[in-house]
């Protein structure tokens, strides 16, 4: 058995605001999710119904078996990390991690204990006498983080708790929360509206946009088969290359190029005659034309406009004809501006999406 389950959720604010749409999912002891999607898709408040912070409108909750609609925050066993962090100013690091022990009534000792344990593996042993104003912000989060996680409970959930740290925090704390999300065992709900978060932390990322979830998956699912256009653009960094395009005589034309999708898609192709479809491939999956990619492959040209050097690869921004595309190149392959650039797309690595639904063909 799951061990939260989300049957049916909706959240109707008392405005009449729709901010979630019958969202459904089962978490087991020990996932780490994701919820992203960008700002406003209703992330926050499935996390809040879930810590028991906001009503839920209708459809049923349960934890660990039994409904949980009408616990109390407390009583859900459930800690929380908010994006401020939310700290006592006034106490220190000690006071603040001890916090919900000393509310407790937990045993001293005990609470010693556990606070020098926690901070051990957070990596605050020699910060528990000062105050939250003398820490980096990376240190405040790990406090904050210690703070949720000193109390043992069964779920964690965490909005947004890395965004007020420069890239690299993010990045080192990003593991860092991984790893103690593994060594307590138990189940995480963390917000982003960061794809990257997403795919690097989660075991299942749940994509959202306007209050209605778009897809359930593993990283890679959602990777390699978004279900839709907007999972498909939001996923993956720089985003997918979309062309929206008629079908005649099962192939589309990008500027006088052709594209045969009866390689991709057999006999269903003729579903499609005459109408758009939208043809999308990744940046990282073209390759430069070398005449010997093989059989499996579009083959397409363009004129690039625009390079950018990252270090471990290139963006090329190019168009073909009237279409803007991104590809990706070896740092020590990069085109010259201007020069037309002959590139390869694996078959099977190119999605089509119906362009009247937005949803994959498959
Ligand atoms: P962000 O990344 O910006 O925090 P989010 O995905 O977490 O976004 P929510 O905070 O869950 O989004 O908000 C979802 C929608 O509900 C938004 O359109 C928001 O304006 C609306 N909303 C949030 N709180 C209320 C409220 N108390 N009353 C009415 N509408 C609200």
């Amino acid at each position: 058995m799951a061990y939260l389950t989300l049957k049916n959720i909706n959240k109707i604010y008392p405005n009449g605001f729709h901010a979630v749409h019958n969202f459904n999912l089962e978490i087991e002891k020990g996932e780490f999710i994701v919820f992203v999607g960008p700002s406003g898709c209703g992330k926050s408040t499935t996390l809040r119904m879930i810590a028991g912070l906001e009503d839920i409108t209708n459809g049923d909750f349960y934890i660990n078996g039994k409904r949980a609609n009408e616990m109390g925050p407390r009583e859900r066993e459930i800690a929380m990390v908010f994006q401020s962090y939310a700290l006592y100013p006034q106490m220190t690091v000690f006071d603040n991690i001890a916090f919900s022990l000393t509310l407790h009534g937990v045993d001293e000792e005990i609470i010693e204990d556990r606070v020098k344990k926690t901070a051990a593996i957070l990596g605050l042993t020699d910060y528990l006498d000062r105050l939250p104003r003398a820490l980096s912000g990376g240190q405040r989060q790990r406090v904050a983080i210690g703070r949720a996680i000193i109390r043992k409970v069964g779920v964690f959930l965490m909005d947004e708790p890395l965004s007020n740290l420069d890239a690299k925090q993010r990045v080192t704390m990003r593991s860092e929360i991984t790893q103690i999300h593994r060594e307590t065992g138990a189940s995480t709900i963390y917000v982003t509206h960061d794809q990257t978060e997403a795919m690097t932390m989660a075991d299942r990322i749940v994509v959202m946009k306007n209050g209605y979830v778009q897809q359930v998956g593993t990283p890679k699912e959602v990777y390699f088969n978004p279900r839709n256009v907007f999972v498909a653009g939001f996923i993956g960094e720089p985003p997918m290359n979309f062309v929206k395009r008629p079908v005649q005589d099962g192939k589309v034309y990008l500027d006088g190029q052709e594209m045969d999708l009866g390689r991709r898609l057999g006999k269903r192709i003729s579903e499609y005659e005459g109408k758009e479809i939208i043809v999308g491939f990744r940046p990282e999956f073209a390759h430069p034309d070398t005449g010997e990619n093989g059989q499996d492959v579009y083959r397409l040209f363009g004129k690039v406009e625009l390079t950018e050097m990252l270090g471990d690869n290139a963006n090329v921004y190019m168009n073909i004809g009237e279409h803007r595309v991104i590809l990706k190149t070896a740092p020590d392959a990069i085109p010259e501006m201007d020069s037309v650039y002959r590139f390869v797309v694996p078959v099977e690595r190119v999605y089509l999406f119906d362009a009247e639904t937005e949803q994959v063909i498959d």
